[in-house]
């Protein structure tokens, strides 16, 4: 069988070469006549595969040598609680920009630890947009502002990055991480589950400065501690070392890709084509506010949904899968992460303009 174009949203495809890789060292890993995860994670060989998995990170989004790289557990759900119980230090409440169904869920754990000032919302617009900077309600007393760069459900992309002052941003960047440039300075933490663009599931990454660390809640676990994950170079307790390795083969082949600005411009032109067939059909239809648009996720609709069933098994059968929408919002979604390559979004295109001519 040959491989399909696979738009999950997570978890998503991985880079052929990553996974032939992979494959070709699964039994024995650099002459060692034993599997990498097979081996202890305080022996030489992991402990290098760690290092260098943190150096290319660190290489690849220019991380500050004044920022910890952190690969910790429980995805990117458990930062939902970790942020709080982290950087609260002392304050009570924290500021939470609303754009998505995943900072909803955010929000959700967060106020179990602090007063939550939800400083602006499109969930009135169905998420359709981003509230314009003007707009947001930020409070002074706020411990940190936390956003969702991309929310992976709706499609709703920041394609800038809000000026908080001397309140830490914090970032969620689970789906859109590794796709394009970002200056990590303008960050206090970031954080992101490995499933869309890193790797495996399994594996968060964490990046936070420095200075930001070390006054946890005292409820917190210390698993979810970053100074002590910091000090026991994320290795706390038996780390995600398979997912681990496969997150430095990702971060290696985005390396030879031509690194962040390859990326980038190979991810705007996917996304751009994507939505000009969309918008260029009357047929489709996808409900973002153009200026917000997601380069990583491209949900739509049918003209009637009746055919969506038929829709799915016909792209199914082209080899292109997983491209129901998520069960909240129907539809469908389009997930064009890094390892989708071009050739996949035009086999896309070329289905849905057939489909068209067939059914409308
Ligand atoms: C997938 C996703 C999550 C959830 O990640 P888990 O690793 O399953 O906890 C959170 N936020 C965003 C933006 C996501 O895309």
């Amino acid at each position: 069988m040959p491989r399909v174009y696979n738009f999950s949203a997570g978890p998503a495809m991985l880079p052929e070469a990553v996974l032939q890789r992979a494959q070709a060292e699964l039994t024995d890993w650099h002459g060692a006549g034993a599997s990498i995860m097979e081996m202890s994670h305080r022996g030489k060989e992991f402990v290098s595969v760690h290092a260098e998995a943190e150096r290319d990170v660190r290489d690849l989004l220019g991380v500050p040598d004044s920022y910890k790289v952190l690969f910790l557990q429980g995805g990117a759900t458990g930062q939902f609680a970790a942020v709080p119980m982290n950087l609260l230090r002392g304050k009570s409440k924290a500021d939470y920009i609303l754009t998505g169904a995943w900072g909803k869920k955010a929000i959700g754990d967060a106020r179990k630890y602090c007063e939550v000032n939800l400083a602006a919302s499109s969930e009135s617009l169905k998420f359709s947009t981003i509230p314009p900077f003007e707009d947001w309600a930020l409070s002074a007393e706020a411990a940190y502002v936390h956003y969702t760069p991309n929310e992976t459900i709706d499609g709703v992309e920041f394609h800038w990055v809000p000026e908080t002052g001397d309140v830490p941003l914090v970032a969620d960047l689970s789906s859109t991480i590794l796709s394009r440039p970002i200056e990590v300075s303008r960050f206090g933490l970031i954080y992101a589950g490995a499933q869309k663009n890193i790797g495996p599931a399994g594996v968060t990454l964490v990046i936070v400065r420095d200075d930001l660390i070390g006054e946890t809640l005292p409820m917190t676990p210390s698993v979810f501690d970053y100074a002590q994950q910091a000090k026991a170079d994320s290795m706390l307790n038996t780390p995600p070392t398979y997912s681990l390795y496969i997150a430095g083969l990702v971060f290696q082949w985005v390396k030879e890709q031509g690194g962040l600005s390859a990326m980038a411009d190979r991810n705007e032109w996917k996304a751009k084509k994507l939505y000009a067939a969309i918008d260029g059909s009357g047929f489709y239809r996808n409900p973002v506010d153009p200026s917000c648009r997601s380069w990583m996720n491209v949900p739509f609709v049918l003209a009637d949904p009746e055919l969506d069933r038929e829709f799915l098994a016909g792209a199914a059968q082209a080899g292109l899968t997983t491209l129901q929408g998520h069960r909240s919002v129907g539809g469908m979604r389009a997930s064009i992460y890094n390892a989708m390559p071009e050739a996949g979004v035009d086999a896309l295109i070329d289905y849905m303009a057939d489909f068209e001519k067939r059914k409308a």
